[in-house]
């Protein structure tokens, strides 16, 4: 059985949608005829799962309504409302013959989008808008792409049918950015979809949202519909969760920024997982963590060229490779330092400092301390910044004061670049060509840090001198096409 999440980018127009309904139904071929034959050996269940995320930039369109909505401009979301509303249509349209099922599709689209314009009249009276309130508004559009794409791959001939993950992912209530309950969300996962499944029926699963016990809605976080794809796969014990995307599997560093970047046949769960915390947009961060644990391969696959291997993401890497793989960067974040001479030998300054940004519930990105004690920096979110040194500021009130902590100083437009690679573990040398290479281009490193794991080094630097430092690295480690 295998799970094949197609994001935004690949149902973001009529062909695109085209080109999904032909590679879903290819898969369903080969697992049926799999099942009649091979497959029997090696133990595999027959079967296919999609996970679709909304239409290309719909989510974006949807949350700007809301937060337009709040500040009391009614028109983004009524504009939002009429040109979704076509948009659907139109690949309907285009895509299903059968005048009965676009029809009962195009009731579908307007209750949804009806629902959506009540619910931004409700946020604009109120002048607020909650997360609670933002997570049922942003997953409007899986709401919308999940039934259009099941409709779309029965005109393909595909036995298939529309379910929404509110029935299937149970989560905690931290909306916008939910917690799957792995209790209830495997149970309920396998008691809906493996009868589906075994009568044959492809389920079109909604990516990115959820439910609370009590059935409200929630969301996964932005670009979650990879860790719902992960989340299905775990409770259904698939034997692969393909991510369809826009490039060729998991590539050495941005394609958007690293002209020469590649794709890479295979990683390592660790290595993805580095890639995906420190900004590798091609997968969720939390996409890995239901497959390791069920020690279930992921592929990132593209569907716009989709005899292209991709990349296949397992436990551990057949190759041998020394050094590192690929380059990522986090942008947005404030580099915050506490220094002073008064830090020295005291102990217990550290953990109050990492008390106090707890408390404003921010993520720290990297730490970094110098052996000489004199001082600790670390990086947050931007806009988390203000936040977290106002806190700082309160807890070192009577140090600073009487100045054993002499600053507590920041700076804003950072970036953390990752350089990752399991095979830099013993393998000496590594920093030292990383330094060179962005001494030749002037590039100031402000902090360094590496993980115990060895599979990552993380550096700060300026967000004005961010991609050249990617290229340089990427350069000098020949990462890019043409290199072995
Ligand atoms: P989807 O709509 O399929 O979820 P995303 O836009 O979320 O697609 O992720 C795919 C994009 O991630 C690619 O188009 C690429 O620009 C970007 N990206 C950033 N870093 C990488 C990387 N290391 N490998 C591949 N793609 C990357
Ligand atoms: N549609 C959601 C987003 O834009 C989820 C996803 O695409 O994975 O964040
Ligand atoms: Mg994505």
């Amino acid at each position: 059985m295998i799970v094949m999440k197609f994001g935004g980018t690949s149902v973001g127009t009529t062909e695109s949608i085209d080109g999904v309904a032909k590679i879903v139904a290819a898969a369903v071929e080969r697992q049926a005829g799999g099942a009649e034959g091979e497959a029997d050996q090696s133990g595999e269940s027959p079967g296919v799962l999609v996970v679709v995320s909304a239409m290309g930039g719909v989510t974006n369109t949807l949350i700007d309504a809301a937060q337009a909505a709040a500040a009391g401009d009614e028109t983004p979301y009524r504009d939002a409302r009429s040109q979704l509303l076509v948009r659907h249509q139109v690949v309907a349209g285009q895509l299903i013959e059968d005048g009965v099922e676009r029809a009962g599709l195009g009731r579908l689209f307007d209750n949804r989008l009806r629902e959506f314009e009540r619910l931004c009249r409700s946020i604009t009276v109120l002048g607020e808008l909650t997360q609670r309130g933002l997570d049922v508004v942003s997953g409007v559009g899986e709401r919308l792409s999940a039934p259009l794409l099941a409709a779309v791959l029965r005109a393909n001939g595909v036995n298939s049918q529309f379910v929404d993950a509110g029935e299937l992912i149970i989560t905690d209530d931290q909306f916008g950015n939910a917690n799957p309950l792995m209790e209830a969300t495997p149970a309920r996962c396998r008691d809906r979809l493996l009868p589906m499944m075994q009568s044959g029926v492809v389920p079109v699963v909604t990516g990115f949202v959820g439910a609370t016990e009590k059935g409200v809605p929630t969301t996964l976080g932005r670009g979650g519909s990879d860790y719902s794809a992960a989340i299905l796969g775990a409770a259904l014990d698939a034997d692969e969760i393909q991510i369809w995307t826009d490039v060729d599997g998991v590539m050495t560093a941005d394609p958007r920024i690293v002209e020469t970047a590649q794709s890479m046949e295979e990683l390592s769960y660790e290595e993805v997982a580095e890639l995906a915390y420190y900004g590798a947009k091609v997968l969720h961060p939390k996409t890995v963590t239901p497959a390791v644990e069920s020690k279930i391969p992921l592929r990132v696959l593209n569907t716009f060229n989709p005899s292209h291997p991709g990349t296949r993401i397992v436990e551990k890497t057949h190759q041998l490779h020394h050094g590192v793989k690929a380059i990522t960067a986090v942008r947005e974040l404030r580099l915050i330092t506490v220094a002073g001479r008064g830090m020295i030998g005291v102990p217990g300054i550290a953990a109050r400092t990492f008390d106090a940004v707890a408390r404003q519930r921010a993520n720290v990105l990297m730490i970094s301390q110098g052996s000489s004690e004199q001082s600790i920096c670390f990086v947050v979110p931007e806009a988390e910044g203000d936040a977290v040194v106002g806190a700082l500021k309160v807890e070192f009130a009577r140090e600073l004061a009487q100045n054993m902590i002499e600053e507590i100083s920041h700076q804003p437009d950072i970036v953390i670049v990752a350089v990752i690679g399991a095979g830099m573990k013993g393998t000496p040398g590594i920093a030292a060509r990383v330094f060179n290479a962005l001494g030749e281009r002037n590039i100031n490193v402000i902090a360094i840090a590496q993980g115990s794991s060895e599979a990552n080094i993380s550096l700060v630097v300026l967000q004005t001198e961010a991609d050249e430092a990617l290229r340089a690295i990427h350069d000098t480690f020949e990462l890019g096409n043409g290199a072995d």
